[in-house]
């Protein structure tokens, strides 16, 4: 069994899809592992620890020639795979919605697609949420660049010259990114509040010391899986204006909140940025979605007349590329030893376990995920 892995082609994508850990690990289930020379350099990795790991560190073309498994952080074009064995998996995050004639294109040279963003959240595969292990990460390093950005402290501060009062931190979307946006800024000693629809959320910013914010108007918006629906008209208009007034009274806000297969819904307005104060920062961790907040601009630091700056950078794991790897690269690995046949010690893809049935977007030719439509194809 041949394992493919090459340099992320994607502008600004810093991660790698194996790290010489788990590469390791491929080898010791009795793998082949070929990598393009310099895959891991951007994340730290370098060459000669691949090939410690025992893979063979070799040029792109190389590599993926009769690769069985090709990992990738990010959906690879035809171009890069050609050569690969055929119905090769080839397998990451695929990002198919908006992008199915991308997908379609994939199914058409016949490789077999894996989505590990579709990996169903159940227990038996927390280990291979790729969703949760980048977005904990994003967090985390959305709240390090308000910090660093902001100019004044997070913490209140106790000194000779007086006090400084500590920085009031707003985490809108209170899932994965968001809890740990809260862990992260309430270590670094700011006052934090959260809102989230989910009414579950509510336990869970408390539990980190913050307070929960949320509307009588607005129940409980869980969907389906964990995630949130999307708010009807009278709801948005109630969540609308709990955070008008809640938000001129906040330094830093923090915004996370996705909705499965949806543009990030708009939650902060252009009016609710000019109540800001001058100095406010703003990170949106949506913005590789549309954004949370009205003004974002993906992929740019902006600041507006009134001060306040809004931060839009879209691959926030990416800024983070040797932790992100570590994680996603070890997310593959679990899904990948769910393959392996410990007995003939060979890999063997069951096509009936709900892991695979959930996340294959392309086999044999053709798109075969239910939820992934070509624009323009009847519907069932
Ligand atoms: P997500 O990335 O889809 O959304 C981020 C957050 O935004 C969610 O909490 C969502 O409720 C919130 N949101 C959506 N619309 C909003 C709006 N209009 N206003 C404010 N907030 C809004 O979600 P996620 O971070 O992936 O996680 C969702 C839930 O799933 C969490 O409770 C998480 O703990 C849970 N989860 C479970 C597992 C598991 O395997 N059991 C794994 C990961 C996450």
């Amino acid at each position: 069994m041949k394992i493919a892995i090459v340099r992320e082609r994607a502008d600004g994508e810093t991660r790698v899809a194996a790290t010489p850990e788990t590469v390791g690990k491929l080898v010791g289930l009795g793998a082949t592992v070929s990598i393009e020379a310099g895959a891991g350099a951007l994340a730290r990795f370098p060459d000669a620890d691949y090939a410690k790991a025992g893979a063979t560190v070799t040029t792109a073309a190389d590599a993926i020639k009769d690769a069985e498994i090709v990992l990738t952080v990010r959906r690879p074009t035809v171009d890069v795979l050609i050569g690969a064995a055929k119905g090769a998996l080839v397998i990451g995050s695929m990002d198919p919605y908006g992008n199915e004639g991308e997908i379609d294109a994939l199914a058409r040279m016949g490789v077999t697609t894996v989505a590990m963003e579709f990996m169903p959240r159940i227990t038996r595969a927390q280990v291979m949420d790729i969703l949760s292990s980048q977005a904990n990460l994003a967090g985390y390093q959305g709240v390090l660049d308000a910090a660093v950005t902001f100019e004044r402290a997070f913490p209140m501060m106790m000194t000779a010259a007086g006090t400084v009062r500590p920085a009031k931190v707003f985490v809108m979307g209170a899932g994965v990114a968001g809890l740990q946006a809260i862990a992260t800024a309430k270590r670094l000693g700011a006052v934090v509040s959260a809102t989230d629809v989910r009414a579950a959320a509510g336990e869970q910013v408390e539990s980190l010391g913050a307070k929960f914010i949320m509307t009588d108007a607005l129940k409980d918006a869980s969907g389906t899986g964990g995630y949130a629906r999307e708010l009807t008209a009278d709801e948005k208009a109630a969540q609308a204006e709990l955070t008008a007034s809640h938000i001129a009274k906040q330094d830093i806000v923090i915004t996370t909140a996705l909705i499965p297969g949806r543009p990030a819904p708009k939650l902060v307005t252009k009016a609710m940025v000019e109540s800001m104060l001058p100095g406010s920062v703003i990170v949106d961790l949506a913005a590789e979605r549309g954004g949370n907040v009205e003004l974002t601009k993906p992929n740019e630091i902006v600041t507006t007349a009134n001060g306040v700056t809004i931060i839009g950078y879209t691959n926030v794991p990416a800024r983070l590329a040797t932790s992100a790897s570590q994680l996603f690269a070890r997310n593959l690995y679990a899904f990948l030893e769910t393959m392996f046949d410990k007995k003939t010690k060979a890999f063997a893809v069951n096509w009936d376990d709900e892991l695979v049935k959930a996340t294959v977007l392309t086999k044999d030719g053709a798109i075969v995920h239910p939820n992934i439509k070509l624009p323009g194809a009847a519907t069932a």
